[in-house]
C-alpha cells in the first residue's frame, strides 16, 4: 500500500509556510508521484490566494515540472475553492478554473458570501446550530443542497473535509457526489471525514481521497491520521483514489 499523490497542500500563496518548490521537494523525498498545490480560494478575505497570483503560480509550476522531470514527480496547480452561497456558487470563475489542473471545494469561515442572505445562512447560522439544536436540521439540509449544486455546477475533483464547520447529510452528499464523480476527502488535519461519516458514506457508490492538508513542507504526504480512520471504518483501500495497492 502506497500513497500515490498528496492533492491538498498549502504554500505561502495562502497561509502555508513553504514555497511551491519546498512542497515539491518534500513530495519527491517522500516518494510521491504527484503533488497538488491547492491554496485557499480567492474569496477568503484573510488568506485567500490573490487572483493575480494564479497565472504566476501556473508559470512557476510549469517551470518546476520541467526542472524536476527526471524525478518523475508531476506537479498540479489547484485551488481549495470556497462554497460562497446556497445556489452552489464558489469563489472561482471559468477563467481562473482554466488555469488549474484540479479543483477542490470546501467550506471555511472568513469567506465573502455571494449575497447577504448567503452570508447569514453560511457564517452566522452554521456556528450557531453547532451549539443550539434549533434550526440544525434545516441548516444541514441547506448546506447539503448547496454542496450538491456546486459539484453539479463545477468540475470539483473532491470535497475537502466534508462536514467540518458546516454540518451536512453525509449519506445524501456521498450519493450525489458519486453520480458526478466527485470524491470525498478523509483529511489528516481535520476530524472529517470521521470514522462514523466514512461508514455512512461508504454505503454509497462514491470514491475517497486521503490528504495531508499540509501547511508546512514537513507535513506533505503525512496521511497517517486519515489512514487510521480508514482502517477503523473498514473502508477498502481500493476505494481510495490516491492509494496504490
Ligand atoms: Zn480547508
Ligand atoms: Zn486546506
Amino acid at each position: 500500500m502506497n500513497l500515490y499523490g498528496d492533492y491538498h497542500t498549502h504554500t505561502i500563496y495562502s497561509h502555508g509556510s513553504g514555497t511551491i518548490e519546498d512542497n515539491v521537494k518534500a513530495a519527491i523525498n517522500k516518494g510521491l508521484k504527484e503533488i497538488a498545490i491547492c491554496d485557499h480560494g480567492p474569496g477568503h478575505y484573510l488568506y485567500g490566494v490573490k487572483k493575480k497570483n494564479l497565472p504566476l503560480m501556473r508559470e512557476e509550476i510549469d517551470r518546476l515540472n520541467d526542472k524536476y522531470s527526471e524525478t518523475g514527480i508531476k506537479i498540479l496547480l489547484g485551488v481549495e475553492a470556497n462554497l460562497t452561497g446556497f445556489e452552489g456558487t464558489i469563489d472561482m470563475d471559468d477563467k481562473l478554473i482554466k488555469l488549474t489542473d484540479i479543483l477542490l471545494l470546501g467550506y471555511h469561515y472568513g469567506v465573502i458570501p455571494n449575497s447577504i442572505s448567503d452570508g447569514v445562512g453560511l457564517y452566522i447560522r452554521n456556528p450557531l446550530v453547532k451549539v443550539l439544536p434549533i434550526g440544525r436540521r434545516s441548516a444541514i439540509e441547506k448546506n447539503t443542497k448547496a454542496f450538491i449544486k456546486a459539484i453539479n455546477n463545477y468540475p470539483i475533483n473532491f470535497i475537502t473535509h466534508p462536514g467540518s464547520k458546516a454540518k451536512v447529510d453525509i449519506k445524501e452528499l456521498a450519493r450525489e457526489a458519486g453520480k458526478v464523480g466527485t470524491a470525498l476527502e478523509i483529511n489528516s488535519k481535520h476530524s472529517q471525514l470521521s470514522v462514523e461519516s466514512i461508514k455512512i458514506a461508504m454505503e454509497e457508490d462514491v470514491e475517497f481521497v486521503v490528504n495531508s492538508d499540509a501547511h508546512t513542507p514537513e507535513d506533505v504526504g503525512q496521511v497517517g491520521k486519515s489512514l487510521e480512520r480508514v482502517k477503523e471504518a473498514g473502508l477498502p483501500m481500493e476505494r481510495i483514489r490516491n492509494i496504490l495497492l
